[in-house]
C-alpha cells in the first residue's frame, strides 16, 4: 500500500465509506492524510473515578457493573444506563437513542471512557457521562491504542464520518506513510530551517507524541498542537506557502514566454495629451508608477501589474494616462469593473477626465437596450471606440476588439489568478493593469496577487490634511446636522451616505429616498439636497452629479454608488449613516471622498454598535488612523483572508495548515526562498530542483487549470 492506493484498502473502509470519502474529494490514502485534525486532546492520563469533578472533560476507565434496560420515562427518548466502577468509585454512563448499544455492552467488560462528567438531576446528583466516547478493552490491563492512552486527534466531521471513526481510519492510513516519501521541499531548505521530514511531520500531525516529561512542558506542547503551531505543523505550513510562492512565481515567469505583436511608444503626442488632462503636477510616486507602466506597455512582454495606493492617492489619473498612451498609439483600452454600478462610475469619471482629448468612450452593460448595445459592439469591433468600459462581460461575451492593447481591471478583490489567466489565454496578450480601491495587506498581495508585478503609490498629493473622524451615536444625530450646517455655512459641501446591502433592495432604497426627503423638508429647507442611487436612470445620475460638482446642490444623499468616481474637492464633510453595516475597507473608501482639497475635512460615523464588537473595532480604527495600509491589516485580522480575497474562487489553493494572518513571517520567508529557488531553477538547477518544479507545475495544472511553461 502506498499514498496512491484507494482508501478502500484501509482497514475499516468498505465500499460505502469509500464512497462517502469520494464525495468529499478523498480518494487515496494520500488524500486522507491531507485531512488534518482541528484539535487535540491529551488522553494520556486516566483519572480515578473518585476524583472526577462536575462539568469537567475527563479520560477514565472502569468495569461495567450493570447494564440497565431502556428507560423510556421521558417520552420519546430511549435511554441506556450503565454503572461503571473502579477501585475508587463509580460513575453512570447514559446513552440516548442508540438501542443497538444494548447488545454491545455486557457486565464485566472493561471500558475506557472519555467525555464530560456532570451531576445528573435524574440520578439524585450522581456523576454521569452522557453519550461519552467508549472503548471496550480486551482485558483490564490491555493498552488501548487509537482513542486513548495518547494525545488523540479530533477531526471535523466528514460527511457521515465522525471524528472517532475518522481517527480509527487515519490510524490505518498513517501506518502506510513511507518513511522515505518524496519531499516537495528542497533538501537544502529542510536542512537550513531544520524542518521535519514530510512523513514524520504528517504522522505527528495525526498522532502526535509529546516529548516533554514535565506537566508544564506537556501542557505547552499541547497548546502548540492546538494552535496548529507544533514543529510538525510548522513544517507543513512552510511547505504550503513555499509551493504557492513558487507556483505564483512560475505563473509570472511563464508570461514572459509570449511576445506581443504591437509596438507602443511614448512620443510627443502622448506627452502633449497627458499635459492637456493634468490640472496639476503629478507626485513623485505617480511619476514613478507611470514610468513603470509605460515601460511595460512599450516592452515586448505583456504587462501584468497591480496598481496599489491609498484612497485619494491619485490612481485614477495614472490609469487614465496609461489609457492615453494606448490611445495615442492607435490602440484600444478596456476598463472592467466588478459591477454595473462601478462600471458606470468609471464611465462618468473617465469621460470627464479625458474630455479635452475627445476620445470616443463607450459604456457596455447588460441592461443596455439591444439596439444601443449592437451599435456599441460595432464601434468597438471596428476600432472607433478608444476606451470601452463595462463589467467583465466585456471580455467574456463575444466582444470583439479591433486592437485591444490595455485592460484595466478595477479589482475590488473579485477577480482571481484563474480569471486573469483566462483573459491572457484569449490570445491577444493585452497588457493588464489591476487597480485596487484600497490598499491590500502585504500577505494578501503576496498570495492573491502573487502572480503580478506591483506598483505602489505611496504618497498623497501635496497639501492634503488628514481627515478628522468622529463617532456619533444615532441618538445624537442632531450633532451631525449641526456640523452639516456649519460646513455649508463655510461654503463647502456635504455627503450623506446611506448603506445599501443590495442596490436592488427596495426597502433600503426607500430608506435612502425618505432620508433625502426628510433632510430637505424638515432639517434643511433652506438648502438644496440631492439624491443619488444606483437605480436611477443614467441621465438623472449625470444631472445630480453635475449639479453637485457645480456647487448647486449642497447636501448629496447617496447610496454607496459614490464609493468610487465621485470627485468633488469642495466637499469636506462625509456623514455615514448606519456605519455598523459597512465593512472597514468600504468605510475607508467612502471617507476618501472628502479630504481632496486643502481645506480641513471631517468624517462623521453615525450609528449604533451595541452588541456588535466588530463594528465597534472598525469605528475605533477609523477614528484612530487615516493610513489605508494599517486599516487593511486590521480588516484582514477581523474578517480573515477567505472573506477578503475570496481566495476559494481565486485559484490560490486553500490552505490546510497555513493562516495568512498568523503566519505572516513564514510567508515572507517562503516568498524569499521561492525567489531563490526560482533563480536556481533558471540558472543552476539540480535534479531535486527540477523534480520539485515539475511537481508544482502539475499541481497548478490540476488545481487551477493553468499550464505553466518555462
Ligand atoms: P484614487 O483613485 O487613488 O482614490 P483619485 O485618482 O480619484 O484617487 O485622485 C484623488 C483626487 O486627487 C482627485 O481629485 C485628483 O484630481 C487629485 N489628484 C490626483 N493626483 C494629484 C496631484 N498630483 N496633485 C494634486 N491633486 C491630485
Ligand atoms: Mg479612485
Amino acid at each position: 500500500m502506498d499514498l496512491d492506493t484507494s482508501v478502500q484498502f484501509i482497514k475499516g473502509v468498505g465500499p460505502r465509506r469509500a464512497e462517502a470519502f469520494a464525495e468529499q474529494g478523498i480518494r487515496t490514502i494520500g488524500d486522507l492524510i491531507g485531512y488534518p485534525p482541528f484539535r487535540y486532546e491529551d488522553r494520556t492520563v486516566y483519572r480515578p473515578l473518585h476524583s472526577l469533578q462536575d462539568n469537567e472533560w475527563a479520560l477514565t476507565r472502569g468495569q461495567v457493573c450493570s447494564v440497565g434496560g431502556f428507560d423510556s420515562r421521558r417520552r420519546g427518548l430511549a435511554v441506556l444506563e450503565m454503572l461503571v466502577k473502579d477501585g475508587t468509585g463509580s460513575v453512570v454512563l447514559k446513552f440516548f437513542n442508540q438501542p443497538y448499544l444494548r447488545d454491545h455492552y455486557r457486565q464485566g467488560m472493561n471500558l475506557v471512557i472519555y467525555g464530560q462528567v456532570k451531576r445528573d438531576a435524574y440520578l439524585h446528583g450522581a456523576l454521569c457521562f452522557t453519550n461519552p466516547e467508549c472503548e471496550v478493552l480486551e482485558e483490564e490491563s490491555a493498552a488501548p491504542s487509537v482513542h486513548s492512552g495518547r494525545v488523540v486527534p479530533v477531526y471535523r466531521r466528514l460527511g457521515p464520518l465522525r471524528s472517532r471513526a475518522l481517527r480509527q481510519i487515519l490510524f490505518g492510513a498513517v501506518a502506510c506513510l513511507p518513511p522515505d516519501m518524496t519531499d516537495p521541499l528542497p533538501a537544502y531548505l529542510r536542512r537550513q530551517y531544520r524542518l521535519l521530514p514530510r512523513a514524520k511531520a504528517l504522522s505527528q500531525i495525526h498522532f502526535p507524541e509529546l516529548l516533554a516529561t514535565s506537566p508544564e512542558g506537556r501542557a505547552r506542547e499541547m497548546e502548540m498542537l492546538n494552535r496548529g503551531l507544533s514543529p510538525a505543523h510548522k513544517r507543513m505550513i512552510f511547505e504550503e506557502l513555499f509551493q504557492m510562492q513558487v507556483g505564483l512565481g512560475l505563473v509570472r515567469q511563464s508570461r514572459t514566454h509570449f511576445l506581443k505583436d504591437r509596438n507602443l511608444a511614448v512620443g510627443e503626442n502622448v506627452r502633449q495629451a497627458i499635459k492637456r488632462i493634468l490640472p496639476f503636477h503629478p507626485t513623485g510616486a505617480q511619476k514613478r508608477v507611470l514610468k513603470e507602466i509605460a515601460e511595460d506597455l512599450c516592452s515586448a512582454r505583456p504587462m501584468s501589474r497591480l496598481l496599489q495606493g491609498d484612497v485619494g492617492s491619485g490612481k485614477t489619473i495614472v490609469a487614465a494616462q496609461a489609457a492615453i498612451l494606448a490611445a495615442e498609439n492607435g490602440f484600444q483600452t478596456a476598463i472592467m469593473a466588478p459591477t454595473e454600478i462601478l462600471a458606470e462610475q468609471h464611465y462618468f469619471n473617465f469621460r470627464r477626465l479625458l474630455s479635452p482629448l475627445g476620445y470616443p468612450i463607450d459604456l457596455l452593460k447588460g441592461s443596455l437596450p439591444a439596439k444601443e448595445k449592437r451599435s456599441a459592439l460595432e464601434r468597438i469591433r471596428v476600432g472607433e471606440t478608444r476606451i470601452a468600459i463595462g463589467t467583465h462581460a466585456l471580455i467574456q461575451e463575444a466582444v470583439e476588439f479591433q486592437n485591444l492593447a490595455l485592460v484595466i481591471i478595477d479589482e475590488q478583490h473579485r477577480f482571481g489568478v484563474i480569471q486573469r489567466n483566462v483573459l491572457r489565454s484569449k490570445g491577444r496578450l493585452p497588457d493588464t493593469l489591476v487597480m485596487t480601491a484600497t490598499p491590500i495587506p502585504r500577505s494578501l498581495a503576496l498570495t492573491f496577487y502573487g502572480d503580478l508585478d506591483v506598483s505602489v503609490i505611496d504618497e498623497l498629493p501635496p497639501g492634503r490634511r488628514p481627515i478628522e473622524t468622529r463617532w456619533i451615536h444615532e441618538k445624537d444625530r442632531g450633532m451631525a446636522y449641526e456640523e452639516m450646517r456649519r460646513t455649508v455655512a463655510g461654503g463647502h459641501q456635504v455627503y450623506v451616505v446611506y448603506p445599501l446591502v443590495e442596490e436592488t433592495e427596495k426597502s433600503d432604497l426607500r430608506a435612502a429616498t425618505q432620508m433625502a426627503e426628510q433632510l430637505q423638508q424638515r432639517v434643511f429647507p433652506d438648502l438644496s439636497v440631492g439624491l443619488l442611487h444606483g437605480k436611477m436612470k443614467t441621465a438623472d445620475k449625470d444631472r445630480v452629479m453635475n449639479a453637485f460638482a457645480a456647487g448647486e446642490v449642497q447636501v448629496l444623499v447617496a447610496t454607496t454608488v459614490i464609493e468610487v468616481g465621485v470627485d468633488v474637492a469642495n466637499a469636506t464633510l462625509m456623514v455615514i449613516e448606519h456605519t455598523e453595516r459597512f465593512g472597514l475597507a468600504q468605510l475607508h473608501q467612502l471617507r476618501g471622498r472628502v479630504g481632496r482639497g486643502a481645506a480641513q475635512s471631517m468624517c462623521l460615523l453615525v450609528g449604533n454598535t451595541q452588541g456588535n464588537p466588530e463594528a465597534l473595532r472598525r469605528v475605533e480604527i477609523l477614528c484612530e488612523t487615516n493610513d489605508g495600509f494599517r486599516i487593511a491589516e486590521v480588516d484582514l485580522e477581523l474578517r480573515g483572508p477567505g472573506e477578503i480575497a475570496g481566495i476559494r474562487q481565486s485559484g490560490v489553493p486553500v490552505f490546510k495548515y497555513a493562516n495568512l494572518v498568523r503566519d505572516r513571517k513564514a510567508l515572507e520567508l517562503a516568498h524569499t526562498e521561492a525567489g531563490r529557488f526560482l533563480h536556481k531553477l533558471r540558472n543552476t538547477p539540480d535534479e531535486d530542483c527540477r523534480r520539485i518544479a515539475a511537481l508544482i507545475r502539475q499541481q497548478w495544472r490540476e488545481r487551477c487549470s493553468i499550464a505553466l511553461t518555462g
